[in-house]
């Protein structure tokens, strides 16, 4: 009476997997002593094995290719998972043990075997598809900016080129957050949105199913920079100091806090006097550009107020419309419409305040977050009327001008701080 084995159910049933036999290491190399192309054994040269020749045995392949039978097709695979050829016999043979595995698990997916250049999922090419993707979703939108800061990232993660993104996990995620690289030539607040643009490229992959488990990405804090802004005295100050040609401009953003990008852009088919209201539909992006949205993405009414009106009343009328501040410095061949621009505004803003001796703030903080301050710590008005003034949609950005610190607010309004 024979032995009886169980047979592949019975020891599935009990949790041992059958060792797959399937597929095999093969050469397509023509011997380079017989010609015999293609036909190859493994042998033992004392502890070493090679591919030899099975027609000479003389002549050791250095190609290899695996050969699987896989979903009714024959798959020739010559590159690792990383993009690499394969080097060696022993290379091949651990890749073919891999792909055995795989197959079990049902985790095979042959286009991860391919070359670095065309293996999808290895990290630069993927970067560059998901590149191609967000500027598809971001493009038609006027969302250049965006755009652009999505590039330059990418272009700090060059460390994970040469991975597969179906292998890389939460430890390769932290390895990378901890680079010394990083710390040393990057801000916090950078290596922070580095880390929220590489959440969102994982999260984009995780739901587009190209990877299974979505790595956990480490939070980086930054801290929070403390608001510098002008009280309404040395904003009169300021304003004293702007030549007379240039101050509409300036009172503008001084009263309503415009961001001065939409001030710039202001034009006068958005005014609408008789209303009483006008619409901040525009703003001049960095790239010089008018565009036709405005940060928060709503066109804003906003109230034409006292001297607004007065100084809407004396604009020369126009047939076309024209921007409701004209730079009378502006050169007319290269700026026919005579808008003001952000570098043009940020020079004359940092020579007046150097003639005031007020302390070094951005033309932003010195309008519209001066104006958030004055009304919350000056005037006394609540969060949500400094949020309707800014047009923030919600109040946690507001809420930041709450929380300045009150000591030095005081000394601000007693008039007796020195800085
Ligand atoms: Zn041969």
């Amino acid at each position: 009476m024979g032995i009886v084995y169980p047979t592949a159910e019975i020891l599935s049933a009990w949790g041992i997997a059958m060792p797959s036999n399937r597929g095999r290491v093969i050469s397509r190399q023509k011997c380079r002593i017989c010609g015999t192309q293609g036909k190859y054994q493994i042998k033992d040269m004392g502890g070493i094995r090679v591919l030899m020749c099975a027609c000479c045995g003389r002549f050791p392949a250095n190609i290899f290719a695996i050969e699987i039978q896989w979903q009714k097709r024959l798959h020739r695979i010559t590159h690792d998972q990383a993009g690499r050829k394969f080097a060696n016999l022993q290379e091949t043979e651990t890749a073919l043990g891999l792909i055995r595995q795989q197959i079990q698990r049902k985790e095979f997916y042959p286009e991860e075997w391919k070359s670095a250049r065309s293996n999808k999922y290895l990290w630069q090419n993927y970067l560059q598809e998901y590149l191609k993707r967000e500027a598809a979703r971001l493009l038609p939108h006027d969302r250049k900016g965006t755009y652009d800061r999505k590039v330059s990232h990418s272009k700090h993660m060059t460390w994970f080129n040469g991975k597969n993104i179906k292998e890389i996990r939460t430890a390769q995620i932290r390895d990378y957050a901890a680079l010394p690289c990083l710390s040393l030539c990057l801000a916090d607040k950078t290596i922070s949105d580095l880390m929220g643009e590489l959440r969102h490229i994982f999260r984009d992959a995780f739901e587009r199913e190209d990877i299974k488990k979505l790595p956990i990405f480490p939070t980086i804090e930054v801290p929070e920079r403390e608001i510098r802004w002008y009280s309404s005295k040395e904003q009169a100050a300021m304003l004293e100091k702007i030549p007379e040609k240039h101050l509409p401009i300036f009172t503008f953003l001084s009263i309503y806090g415009m961001r001065p990008g939409e001030a710039c852009a202001l034009m006068t088919d958005k005014v609408d006097r008789a209303k009483g209201v006008f619409h901040l539909t525009r703003t001049l992006g960095r790239s010089r550009q008018i565009q036709d949205k405005t940060k928060t993405k709503k066109a804003d009414a906003m109230p034409i107020v006292d001297w607004f009106d007065s100084y809407l009343e004396a604009l020369p009328p126009s047939l076309v419309p024209l921007p409701v501040f004209q730079n009378p410095e502006a050169n007319p061949g290269k700026n026919p419409l005579k808008h003001y621009k952000l570098d043009a505004l940020t020079k004359i803003f940092k020579k007046a305040i150097k003639e005031a001796g007020l302390p070094g703030i951005t033309l932003h903080e010195a309008t519209r977050s001066s104006l958030a301050m004055q009304l919350y710590h000056e005037k006394g008005h609540d969060i949500e009327a400094v949020r309707a003034v800014l047009r923030h949609r919600n109040l946690a950005h507001t809420g930041r001008y709450a929380q300045a610190d009150t000591q030095k607010v005081r000394s601000i309004l007693s008039g007796n701080h020195n800085r």
